[in-house]
Order: C-alpha cells, then structure tokens, then sequence
C-alpha cells in the first residue's frame, strides 16, 4: 500500500518570511487539489484513502494501528455520578488517549494508548498560530441491550481526512484510525460508561494539529493526532424546541471556496461571538445565513431541515445542498435523509409520505411557509445537539414561530426520524443489527 501520508516534494520549500507573499504562497502550496475535483457530497465515501496525490520517491511509514503500543494508567480516576457538575462540565476525560506523531521526513510513528494527560507543545507550534486543527465529533453509546455502540463511524474517520486535506495537514488510511479510536472505546468503555448506565454516551474527539515547532508559514512538517473520549451529561429535550437566532449580514459562518465543508477549528472561533450573543439574547444557536438572499445553511454545528407543504400540497423534508461546500456534510444529516427516503417515501402510519428534497433555499421561503401556514416543522441535526426541533426563529427583528406538533415537544417528523436513530444508536426497537450500528467488544 503506497503511504499517503508525504509531503510532496515540490512543497517542501521552505516559506519562512511572515510577509503578504510569503501566506499567499505557502497557502497556495498547502491548498490540496485532492478535493477540488471531487463534490463533496461524494467525497466522504469515494475519497482514495490509499493512494497518493504525487508519487514519491521515499517511502513514509503510513499510520498503522497494528503497532499500537499501550502502557494503562496507574492511577485509574473515578467516574462522575450521574447529574453531577463534573458530568455536565465536558471537561472530565476517561483514563486513556489515543496519540500518533507525524513527521514529513519519516511518516507515522507507532500509535500510543496512553494515561490522558497533558500535550506538550512549543510556543512556535504551528496549530497555535495558524488554526492547523481539526477534529471530529462522535459518541460511543451504551446500548439498552447492554452492547456498546459507534454510529457509522467510517463516515467520522474518511471526513477527518477530508478535513486534514483542507489544512495541508498528513493523509492518513481512514480505517486505521477508526481501529484506534475502537481500541480506546473498548479500552474505557466497561468503566466509564457501565451497563447500568444505558442509553447514555461518552462523547468522542479525534483531533489532528500541527506541532511544528517553527513560526514559518509554510505546510506542517509534524503533526499529532490524537482522540479523547469525554464525559457528557445526558442531552434533555429543549422545552418548547430550539431557539434560533438568524445570523446579521456582518457575520457569514462559510462562503464558497471557504472551508465551510471541513470540521477545522478555524470555522469555530469566529463564530463564538454571533454565538454569545444569541445566548445572552435567550436564543440557543445562530442560524447561519448565507448571501443576499439570506440562504439557511446551518443551525450551530447541526444541519437544518424543514418540512413543508408546497403550494402545490406535497410535503418536502428540504435541506441545504452541499454542493457550494459551505455547509457541513453531517453523519446525522446523511442518516436522516437516508431514512426519509427509505421510509417515509410512501408516508408512515399517520405520517404523510415525504419527499427528500436537498437543494438552497432562502429565508424569504421559510418565512412565506410560516405566514401562509404551510410549514410543518423544523429541526437541527447534528452529533452534539442530534434531532433537536426548531421552536422559533428570530430574523430581521421578528419572532416566527414554528410549529412543534400537537404535543408541542416535537414536530411528527422529527419524532419518527428521532426514533428510528436512536433505535440504531442504542439497540432497540428492534434496530439492534442495523448496518450503521458498530458494536465495540470490550475488554
Ligand atoms: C459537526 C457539524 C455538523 C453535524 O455533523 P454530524 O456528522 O452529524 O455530527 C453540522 N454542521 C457543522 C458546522 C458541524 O461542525
């Protein structure tokens, strides 16, 4: 298998001048062409994970999770009590980390499943100054059939790559790192998340920086992969749905032949401010709007789907299309709408048969929907937040409100959609086989 994770050798020229034209080059040389052939709607499942962009003279090692070396913890760490404030901090991590160091000369050195600690790093490293970072978010579920679960966790792994692409960051084969994180869920999981705590997740994060210790703008010659597995407190429903703030016309969260489509901490940080204010304002997430027309891209970090009734009385489930990459190609956003199409094509019990309808579609629409009442619901879809209904939305000084079902706790659709994932995620409702479903042996 030829390694993928080189650095070509035409881009290992050395850009060190912190000038305009020393970024615009070194950003130049760091653009991957991987991607811009590919759309990204196909890019999760159809990247080459194992072939080269250039050939290379040298062969670097390529990340292999058979040479995973594990030294266990000495001083194991209790476990939060349920409804406890370490539970609910997000800050407690389990006992174990998975780490993997790269280099631009030698590849990928032997994985390590380590004690969680501390990461050490020069002040020059590249991923503290140039935002050389990206991630992942999934869980690992505890199962009400007491099984440990991943959901399609492939998709995780092939969208990292997709991401570290984005950011001149190493290739890396896909399925090895979803072996790593698997040996650390099967690592902590019996601990951290016991049988008796079903229907509950640690939440996962893999996360690649540059650690190049030189203030260079240039392409990263070392990195560090890591994943982490931290402590969640059960998500309750939001009463009377998700508040949405629509974003302002000075704060755009991802423009074509932006990054928008890869998870790199870059696209977080800018958006924390928007994000503060909607929260001081009492609204739970920024709707992330997009041009003139105000397009509807993304809830937060979740994807956004209505469903409505066209004029014509057909029932849609519409969300943003992919295809200017400037939303995010969401695990949860692909698993809804394969389920939509797959199940609810020809209605379902007291549900009206939907049609699956990917494409842009403006603010102007939704709010004719809402005054001509043929919006039916809304709802954020996301690993973080997962089905989370829409109960309002606040655009241009006005309030709409969105309907939420007759038991004004969810819309029908986002009910059944909720169901049918959580079965898979948790092992129930007769989902405890469903090919999404990952089951995780433990040790
Ligand atoms: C992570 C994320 C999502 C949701 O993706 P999932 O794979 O479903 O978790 C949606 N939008 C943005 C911007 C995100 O960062």
């Amino acid at each position: 298998m030829p390694p993928i994770a080189v650095t070509p050798l035409e881009d290992q020229e050395n850009v060190s001048e912190l000038t305009a034209h020393g970024i615009e080059h070194a950003l130049e040389k760091s653009a991957p062409s991987q991607l811009k052939s590919a759309s990204l709607s196909n890019s999760i499942t159809q990247l080459p994970a194992t072939k080269s962009q250039h050939d290379t003279p040298t062969p670097l090692a390529e990340l292999d999770a058979s040479l995973l070396q594990t030294t266990y913890t000495t001083s194991p760490r209790p476990v939060p009590a349920i409804g406890s404030p370490e539970m609910a901090s997000q800050r407690v991590c389990t006992d174990h980390m998975i780490q993997a160091k790269w280099t631009s000369s030698t590849g990928w050195e032997a994985p390590t499943l380590q004690p969680y600690g501390p990461l050490s790093l020069m002040p020059t490293a590249s991923c503290l100054h140039y935002a050389t970072e990206c991630f992942e978010g999934m869980k690992l579920y505890r199962g009400h059939d007491s099984k440990l679960r991943l959901f399609r966790p492939s998709l995780n792994c092939a969208r990292m790559l997709v991401s570290t692409n984005r950011i001149a960051l190493p290739g890396f084969p896909p399925d090895e790192l979803l072996k790593l994180i698997v040996k650390l869920c099967a690592t902590d999981g019996a601990k951290w998340l016991p049988k008796e705590r079903a229907g509950s997740f640690l939440y996962i994060r893999p996360t690649m920086i540059a650690s190049d210790p030189a203030l260079g703008v240039q392409r990263p010659s070392e990195a560090l992969l890591f994943v982490i597995l931290t402590c969640f407190a059960p998500m309750d429903d939001l009463k009377g749905g998700m508040k949405l703030l629509a974003s302002k016309d000075d704060m755009i969260r991802a423009w074509p032949g932006g990054f928008g489509y890869a998870k790199v901490g870059a696209n977080y940080g800018p958006s924390l401010v928007a994000q503060g204010e909607a929260r001081a304002l009492g609204y739970h997430q920024i709707l992330w709007l997009f041009g003139e027309e105000c397009f509807v891209t993304e809830a937060g970090a979740s994807n956004f789907f209505v469903v409505w009734r066209t004029r014509e009385g057909k029932v849609q489930l519409v969300t943003a299309c992919l295809t200017e990459q400037i939303v995010l190609d969401g695990v949860t956003r692909r698993s809804v709408l394969a389920l939509a199409k797959e199940r609810l094509a020809a209605g379902h019990e007291d549900l009206e048969a939907v049609e699956v309808v990917e494409r842009k579609f403006s603010m102007a629409e939704v709010v004719e929907a809402i005054d001509e009442g043929r919006l039916i619901e809304a709802f954020g879809a996301g690993t973080a937040w997962f089905v989370a209904p829409v109960g309002l939305i606040h655009f241009r000084g006005k309030d709409y409100t969105v309907p939420m079902g007759d038991d004004g706790e969810s819309g029908k659709y986002a009910k059944v959609l909720k169901d049918w994932l959580k079965g898979i995620m948790w092992g129930t409702n007769g989902q405890e086989s469903h090919e999404w479903g990952y089951v995780v042996d433990e040790e």
